[in-house]
């Protein structure tokens, strides 16, 4: 479906199927493990009443906009070596991008940090910023979605005082 035309490259061009996916034929991978994750983050769920018009600002519009311009390539998790070399364990940025997106909605209720940390495995990425780099739609994946999303991790389960503020509840 690539639609560059071969005459922008000078030299030798490499065709090849993606590698972080199994190979079904030719250049054709099986992309479906994509479809179980997306179907596992905790889905858009709001508070508030649906019953009347949801007005948002433009700033919290702005702030996730560059999220939905993505077009599922898959070729920020084909780049990411943790996706490579740990695939069950870490999600993969397409999917940070996903949540943030959700997190970032200012209508929506739901808590993934403990998703984030457990079963999305994101502190699985050490911030090489290649998908960053290989986005065709030049989303900020590192820096606009999986920084934030890691630091909403680390706010609820490593603040000292939220710590310190659960253990004295407990009691
Ligand atoms: S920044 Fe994180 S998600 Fe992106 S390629 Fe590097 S390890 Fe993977
Ligand atoms: S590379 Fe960009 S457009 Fe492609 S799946 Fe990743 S975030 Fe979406």
């Amino acid at each position: 479906m690539c639609k560059t035309p071969v005459d922008k490259f000078e030299g030798e061009i490499t065709v090849e199927p993606m590698r972080a996916f199994p190979l079904v034929r030719d250049l054709v991978t099986d992309v479906s493990q994509n479809w179980e994750v997306a179907r596992a983050i905790p889905p858009f769920t709001t508070n508030e009443k649906t019953d009347h018009v949801w007005s948002m600002r433009q700033a919290d519009v702005d702030r996730s906009r560059d999220f939905r311009k993505c077009i599922e390539c898959f070729l920020c998790q084909d780049v990411c070596h943790v996706v490579r070399e740990h695939k069950a364990d870490y999600i993969g940025p397409r999917w940070v991008v996903k949540a943030a997106s959700l997190d970032m909605h200012p209508l929506d209720s739901v808590n993934r940090s403990d998703y984030l940390k457990s079963d999305a495995g994101i502190g699985y990425c050490n911030i090489t910023k290649c998908c960053q780099e290989i986005c065709p739609e030049h989303i900020i994946i590192t820096d606009d979605a999986i920084i934030p999303e890691k630091e909403r991790v680390v706010d609820a389960h490593y603040d000292p005082i939220l710590w310190l503020y659960r253990k004295l509840r407990r009691r």
